[in-house]
């Protein structure tokens, strides 16, 4: 077939990602596939490596996190010459066509202190911009000065179950109440479990019920981002006022804010006064306060001050709950077996059950509404029923990574820099980030490490996999023995 030409024509290469895209937008929905998917392009193609460029490192890392394995398993499905894709940061592209202006607009012509970003911000499209001014929105649907609200995200499509229903009440609480009860509110759960659905429910709330309450939303490296912008800058007193000017201020992702000391600091003091100020915050992180890496004991223990409230793995239950409401605001028809087999299959979080659903219904819609059936449904998640069959662990990874280079499973655990025991740990980490769909800070715990490490082998190891012709056969020794 066209295979070859695919290869030495970088055409068919744009072609196919549009309908790559075409494809993610149906299984993710139009919000998700705006904020994260549609700024990607499409870099060199080169040995069977593809580059795909996202315009930050915040974005990179979200669409490894979230995306990749769907956009890896759609383009191998598309074409077997793509052998790999590698995200990778573009920067310094002004001219590029997803730098949203009406943005660019917004932010420039604002009267707060966010202009003193305005000049840069061709330089980064999404990263910087954050801040939900609420009471100075007029939009509908973007609320926030780019990190776009989900429309879905409400506490009416919030499914309660057992394992999530105290931080679905803490949640109501903080949004209905005018005075702070606790603070901060923190929520923790490992990935997909609902974290920033309840963010952005509360902003929803507020702003239906109170729309002059100020509120900020943003993710932790946003404000890291934001922060060491002011100080390029020399702009921290606009930066402080932003911030200490809030009602409200939601920090989500906190495991990302970094060891950044003086951006800790900063806001370590703009945290401080907003409580003595009884200005409510609340922070999602992937872990409890006291278990986060790189973050100063002061602010840990402040962090504990407030309401801790984990959102704990669901149950089926829940999950068949989930799978309805989430089938009735698809507005399909999701026969009982169905549901049933899903929410017994596709267990670990609730954005791969959501996802599941989304492929059987964009299928079923392709082929002009076609009925969903249990045959269809296992037709069409087959490789993801086979690689959740398969469930390769991290320990088992661990265990074979070790065997094969001869070491322990200890010293590959253990903090030894030698390259001897570094390297086969770098790689154990590629591979369980290859191979499991554990996020990084999970990898990351199972290593004594954090996720920037993990980052970082990913990416050192896909490197030297390039350079390095008889590592990277030992690598695929490794994976074919731990996909059997
Ligand atoms: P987290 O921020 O914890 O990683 P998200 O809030 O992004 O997780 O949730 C992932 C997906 O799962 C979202 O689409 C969200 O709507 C959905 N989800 C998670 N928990 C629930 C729930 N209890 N009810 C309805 N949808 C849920
Ligand atoms: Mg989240």
């Amino acid at each position: 077939m066209a295979e070859e030409a695919f290869v030495s024509d970088s055409r068919p290469v744009d072609l196919q990602w549009g309908q790559i895209c075409n494809q993610l937008k149906m299984e993710f929905g139009e919000t998700a596939f705006d904020s994260w998917l549609k700024p990607l392009t499409v870099g060199d193609f080169k040995d069977g490596i593809m580059n795909i460029c996202a315009p930050t490192a915040f974005m990179k890392n979200w669409v490894v996190t979230h995306y990749s394995d769907r956009i890896n398993k759609i383009w191998e499905q598309q074409n077997p010459n793509v052998k790999k894709i590698n995200f990778i940061v573009q920067t310094g592209f002004s001219d590029r066509r997803s730098v949203d202006t009406s943005l660019l607009k917004k932010i420039s012509s604002s009267p707060t202190p966010q202009n003193i970003y305005g000049c840069n911000i061709n330089s980064s499209s999404f990263g910087l911009v954050a801040g939900a001014s609420l009471a100075n929105d007029t939009s509908n649907n973007n609320v926030t000065n780019g990190t776009p609200l989900n429309p879905n995200y409400t506490f009416e499509n919030f499914v309660v179950g057992k394992t999530n229903e105290f931080a679905y009440a803490a949640a109501r609480k903080v949004a209905e109440s005018k005075n702070v009860s606790f603070n901060p509110l923190f929520l923790y759960s490992s990935v997909g479990l609902g974290k920033t659905h309840l963010m952005h429910s509360i902003i929803w709330h507020i702003k239906k019920n109170d729309p002059t309450r100020n509120v900020i939303y943003l993710t932790a490296e946003q404000f890291v981002y934001k922060f060491v912008k002011a100080l390029r800058y020399k702009d921290t007193a606009a930066f402080k006022e932003q911030f200490r000017s809030v009602d409200v201020l939601m920090v989500d992702d906190f495991q990302f804010m970094g060891n950044k000391g003086t951006t800790q600091e900063e806001f370590f003091h703009t945290f401080s006064s907003l409580v003595e100020e009884g200005k409510q915050v609340i922070i999602s992180a992937d872990k409890s306060p006291t278990d986060l890496d790189g973050i100063e004991e002061r602010l840990k223990s402040r962090l504990v001050g407030g309401l801790v409230v984990d959102i704990m793995p669901t149950n089926f239950e829940l999950r068949m709950g989930i799978l309805q409401k989430k089938a009735e605001l698809m507005g399909i028809e999701l026969p009982q077996k169905v549901a049933e087999f899903l929410a017994q299959k596709i267990t670990s979080n609730v954005r791969e059950l959501e996802g599941s659903l989304k492929r059987v219904a964009a299928h079923s819609q392709l082929l002009s509404g076609k009925e969903i059936t249990l045959d269809m449904t296992q037709d069409v998640l087959k490789d993801m029923l086979r690689s959740i069959d398969r469930k390769t662990t991290i320990d088992e990874i661990q265990k074979k990574v070790a065997e094969h280079f001869n070491i322990s499973v200890k010293e590959l655990q253990s903090s030894r820099r030698a390259r001897t025991v570094a390297r086969p740990r770098q790689i154990a980490m590629y591979l369980a980030k290859q191979l499991t769909s554990r996020s990084l800070p999970e990898i990351g715990r199972k290593f004594d490490r954090d996720h920037t490490t993990v980052m970082h082998a990913v990416r050192k190891v896909e490197e030297l996999i390039i350079e390095d012709q008889s590592l990277a056969e030992n690598i695929e020794i490794l994976r074919r023995t731990l996909e059997n």
